[in-house]
C-alpha cells in the first residue's frame, strides 16, 4: 500500500546529536532536571544525552499546548488534515533514518522497524488525516477535549507515539507527550518532523524524562485527557491519581495472551503464527502470544516442528537485515526475564532454547520455550515481556476457553482452526479485546485495539479511537 525508502543498513543514515533538549512550543529548549543517557542495548554504548523535564518544564509544555489549542481547534478539519498528511509524507521520506534510529535506541531488528513499525506509523497518520474533516460521521461529538497528556512505553516507541498523536490532532486537541526513558530518540526526531511540516508551535510538545516526568504530565491540572500505555502497575497508579478529576482517561496495559491451536489447524501455518506471536520484537509486545495452548493430540508434532523452526532464527546485530531476534531493551528488562525464567525452572517446568550463542556486549536473551507448564506457575500467570513461551495443553474447546480466560489480563488471543464455526464459538467466549483467527500480531489503523480486565480500558485505532479525543454528544 505504501512505498518506502530502500533497506536501511547502517547507522550512517542517521545523524545522532550528542545531546537533545525538550521540544516545547515548536522549539528545542533545555530541561531543568539532570540529563540522562540513552544507550544502544545491543552494545551498551551511549547514543546521546537527553534532557529531563521537571514539573516546571512540564508546566511550560502544558501552557504552550493550551495556547495552541485555541488556534488548532479553530482550524477547519480539512486544514488540520493537510498538516497530518504532510507529517505522514515526511515520515515516509525519512523512514530509513527513523527505522535505523528506532533499532539503535530500542534493539529491535531493522527488518521489523523498517517493514512493520514505520509503515504502520505512516499509515496511522494517513488514516487519521482522513478523519479530520469527517468527524461528524464518526458517531461522536465533534468537539475536541483540549490538552492531551500522553505517556508511552519503550517497546514500539514511534508506533505508540503515532497511536496517540495522530487521533488527538485529527480531532483538534493539542498534546504533551512523554516517551519512555530508554527510547526517547525517535520521538525527538518526530519533533523535528513537526518543525519541518510547519505545524503551529505548541500543537505537539515532547517532554523527556523518567516516571516522575510522566506523573507530572498526568497530574497537571490543565490536562484534559490522559492517554497512557504501559504496565498495569503504573496504570493503576495513574487511575488513582486522576480519580475525582474531570480528566478523560484511556489505559492500554499489560497482557498474557493465549495462542490456541486445535488439532485441525494447518500446523506449519500455526508454527509461523506462534513464532510471530511471541518472538516478534523479542516478545516485548503487550499482546504477545506468551501462552501457547495446544490440543493434546497434536502437541508433540507441533512442538517438534516449532523447535526445528526456532533453530533457524538468527539472533544478533539489530541493524543486520537478516536478524530475526534483536537485543532486550534494557538491563532491567533482561533481569526481569531472567528472574521469571528461573522461577519457571524452580517451579518444575522444562526449559528449552535452540543452540544460540549470545554476543558478549549488550542485553540478550535466547528464544525460550517452557513445556510442562501448569496454570499456577508464575510463567503462566505473569507478563514476562520477553522471548519466552509457556506451553500448556487442552483436550476440549471448553477447556481451552477456561484456560485462556484464566488470567487477570484480557488484551488479545489467537485461535488456529480450519472450522469457522469453532472459530466463532471461541471468539464469543474469549475475554480479550482482540481475537485473531489463523494469524497473530496483525495490526491495522482501521481496527480498534484495547483490553478487558487488567489490560485497561478505552480503545485506540479505527473510528473508536476518535472517541477518546472528542467530547460526548450531550
Ligand atoms: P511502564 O509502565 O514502566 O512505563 C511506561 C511509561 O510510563 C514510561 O514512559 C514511564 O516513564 C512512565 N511512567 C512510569 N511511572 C509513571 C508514573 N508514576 N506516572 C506516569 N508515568 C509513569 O511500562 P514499560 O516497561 O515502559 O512498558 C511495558 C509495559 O507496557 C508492558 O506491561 C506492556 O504490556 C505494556 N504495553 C501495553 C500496550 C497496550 O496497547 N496495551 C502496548 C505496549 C506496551
Amino acid at each position: 500500500m505504501f512505498e518506502y525508502a530502500p533497506a536501511p543498513e547502517s547507522r550512517e543514515v542517521v545523524d545522532i546529536r550528542p545531546s537533545y533538549g525538550l521540544f516545547i512550543n515548536g522549539e528545542f529548549v533545555d530541561g531543568s532536571g539532570t540529563p540522562f543517557k540513552t544507550v544502544n542495548p545491543a552494545s551498551e554504548e551511549t547514543l546521546a544525552e537527553v534532557a529531563a523535564a521537571t514539573e516546571a518544564d512540564v508546566d511550560r509544555a502544558v501552557q504552550a499546548a493550551r495556547k495552541a489549542f485555541g488556534v488548532w481547534s479553530a482550524l477547519p478539519g480539512s486544514e488540520r488534515a493537510k498538516y497530518l498528511f504532510r507529517i505522514a509524507r515526511i515520515i515516509q521520506e525519512r523512514a530509513r533514518e527513523l527505522a535505523v534510529l528506532e533499532s539503535l535506541d530500542n534493539g529491535k531488528p531493522i527488518k521489523e522497524s523498517r517493514d512493520v513499525d514505520l509503515p504502520l506509523v505512516a499509515a496511522h497518520f494517513f488514516y487519521y488525516a482522513g478523519w479530520a474533516d469527517k468527524l461528524q460521521y464518526a458517531g461522536y461529538g465533534t468537539t475536541p477535549l483540549g490538552v492531551a497528556g500522553q505517556v508511552i512505553p519503550w517497546n514500539f516507541p514511534l508506533l505508540m507515539l503515532a497511536w496517540k498523536i495522530a487521533p488527538a490532532l485529527a480531532c483538534g486537541n493539542t498534546v504533551v507527550l512523554k516517551p519512555a526513558e530508554t527510547t526517547p530518540l525517535t520521538a525527538l526526531l518526530f519533533a523535528e518532523i513537526c518543525q519541518q511540516a510547519d505545524l503551529p508551535p505548541g500543537v505537539v510538545n515532547i517532554v523527556t524524562g523518567a516516571g516522575d516526568t510522566g506523573a507530572a504530565v498526568v497530574g497537571h491540572p490543565d490536562v484534559d485527557k490522559v492517554a497512557f500505555t504501559g504496565s498495569t502497575e503504573v496504570g493503576r497508579l495513574i487511575a488513582k491519581s486522576v480519580a475525582g478529576t474531570n480528566k478523560k482517561v484511556t489505559l492500554e496495559l499489560g497482557g498474557k495472551a493465549a495462542n490456541i491451536v486445535f488439532d485441525d489447524a494447518a500446523i506449519d501455518q500455526a508454527v509461523e503464527g506462534i513464532v510471530t506471536g511471541i518472538f516478534f520484537n523479542q516478545g516485548h509486545v503487550c499482546c504477545a502470544g506468551s501462552r501457547l495452548l495446544v490440543q493434546e493430540s497434536v502437541a508433540e508434532e507441533l512442538l517438534s516442528s516449532l523447535k526445528r523452526r526456532l533453530s533457524t532464527l538468527r539472533l544478533g546485530d539489530p541493524l543486520d537485515k537478516n536478524t530475526d531476534i534483536g537485543a532486550i531493551n534494557s538491563a532491567a528488562q533482561l533481569a526481569k526475564i531472567r528472574e521469571l525464567s528461573e522461577a519457571g525452572e524452580a517451579e518444575g517446568a522444562d526449559r528449552w532454547s535452540p543452540a544460540c550463542p549470545l554476543p558478549d556486549k549488550g542485553f540478550w536473551f535466547p528464544p525460550t520455550v517452557f513445556t510442562g507448564v501448569s496454570q499456577s506457575h508464575r510463567i503462566a500467570r505473569e507478563e514476562i515481556f520477553g522471548p519466552v513461551l509457556s506451553v500448556l495443553t487442552f483436550r476440549t474447546p471448553a477447556e481451552a476457553v477456561e484456560k485462556a480466560n484464566n488470567t487477570p489480563y484480557g488484551l488479545s488471543a489467537g485461535v488456529w482452526t480450519e472450522k469457522a464455526s469453532r472459530m466463532l464459538w471461541m471468539a464469543n467466549r474469549l475475554r480479550a479485546g482482540v481475537v485473531w483467527s489463523n494469524t497473530f500480531n496483525k495490526f491495522d489503523p482501521t481496527s480498534p485495539f484495547g483490553g478487558y480486565k487488567e489490560s485497561g480500558y478505552g480503545r485506540e485505532g479505527g473510528r473508536h479511537g476518535l472517541e477518546a479525543y472528542l467530547k460526548e454528544i450531550s
